[in-house]
């Protein structure tokens, strides 16, 4: 039976985009070779790069806006050093809301002054922190729209001239947002977009070349704008795999119903976190992410005897982070309301033995 997937990432993708893939690996539609057995110069890969990049803007609405779309590799991680290495050369500053930001701030650090802005460590990243001010010299101002680990989510982006720079790895594609006030912004695809090997990066030319040092080919954005992220053999798999994903998306009706539907699957759990007695949410009201709901027991002793009952249910990746502990229902866009459902049955069933 296939299980509630409520992973953080690798995460759950539309049983129709797994059924396609599977079948291109072993013939792309029909010309007697599978996906991952042909030249990424041929006419039908580079077809698929080219859609990709093209459904990418149309979906965030970026089209003839200045903007470049990529399909790196080396994760978001990668990201963390190039984006301090292509665009850090007097000063940026780093907005720290959780593991992967502290991450993102210590490569930049490699490269110049990197400041961190403002701070929710004190109490475990359970919120953003919104009193703080950026001083107007910075390069960029780096940010994540959505912490994975902890729940927490950027509702509204900061109000500023600074070239905004955003790890948006696990919130993309998840609802509209204001993308064309972002310079650049990154995803590893294994959260919400498709399987891990590939990172999207879109970025805005005109914020390129501004930086004195000599940047290693593989890791200069220019270079694989240049050669349409085939600088060298991209991740071929990945990357069609994200195109029918895309494609998926679009033919949910696009951001605005995907945002619609990924709302109220936020909602109907958040409202059941709240009415339950058995349970308390992590993350500060005004800052719950739309895409991992973390939450705990009121009592913890109780663990073993909720963890039975969605185990039972066909749940599956419900455990939390070991930094925050508890549970964390990560809820992508190919969740789908059934599961949300399953998981609210469980937690009423859990108040009903407890
Ligand atoms: C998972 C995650 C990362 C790390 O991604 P990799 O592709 O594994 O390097 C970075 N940032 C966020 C917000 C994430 O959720």
């Amino acid at each position: 039976m296939k299980k509630h997937n409520f992973s953080a990432g690798p995460a759950i993708l539309p049983q129709e985009v797994l059924q396609k893939a599977a079948e291109a690996v072993k013939e792309l539609d029909g010309i007697g070779l599978s996906l991952i057995e042909i030249s990424h110069r041929s006419k039908e890969f580079i077809a698929i790069m080219d859609e990709a990049q093209s459904l990418v803007l149309e979906l965030l609405g970026l089209q003839n806006k200045g903007y470049r779309v990529l399909f790196l590799q080396g994760g978001a991680s990668m990201q963390f050093l190039m984006v301090a290495q292509n665009l850090l050369e007097n000063k940026a500053g780093y907005l720290n809301t959780g593991t992967w930001s502290t991450k993102a701030l210590k490569e930049a650090k490699l490269f110049g002054e990197a400041l961190e802005v403002a701070s929710s460590k004190a109490e475990n990243f359970n919120h953003i922190p919104k009193q703080y001010t950026l001083s107007p010299d910075l390069d960029y101002f780096h940010i994540t729209t959505n912490n994975t680990i902890f729940g927490t989510q950027i509702k509204t982006l900061p109000e500023t001239t600074i070239p905004l720079v955003a790890d948006m790895s696990s919130d993309i594609f998840s609802k509209p947002f204001p993308y064309d006030q972002l310079a650049l912004f990154y995803a590893g695809a294994q959260k919400n977009m498709g399987p891990a090997g590939t990172t999207l990066v879109v970025v805005k030319e005109d914020i390129l070349g501004k930086v004195s040092r000599t940047i290693p080919s593989m890791l200069d954005y220019r270079v694989h704008i240049d050669k349409e992220s085939m600088f060298n053999t991209p991740p071929v798999f990945a990357v069609y795999t994200s195109l029918l994903n895309l494609r998926w998306i679009k033919a949910q009706g696009g951001l605005t119903q995907i945002g619609k539907r990924n709302e109220e699957k936020a909602q109907l759990l958040y409202a059941e976190i709240d009415r339950n007695p058995c349970f308390v949410g992590f993350a500060a009201a005004e800052d719950r992410s739309w895409m991992n709901v973390t939450f705990n027991l009121k009592d913890p002793d109780q663990g073993a005897a909720f963890d039975a009952l969605w185990t039972a249910a066909g749940i599956s990746g419900l455990k939390g982070h070991r930094s925050v502990g508890g549970y964390r229902a990560s809820i992508y866009n190919a969740l789908s309301l059934d599961s949300i459902h399953t998981l609210i049955a469980c937690m009423q069933d859990f108040e009903k033995q407890s």
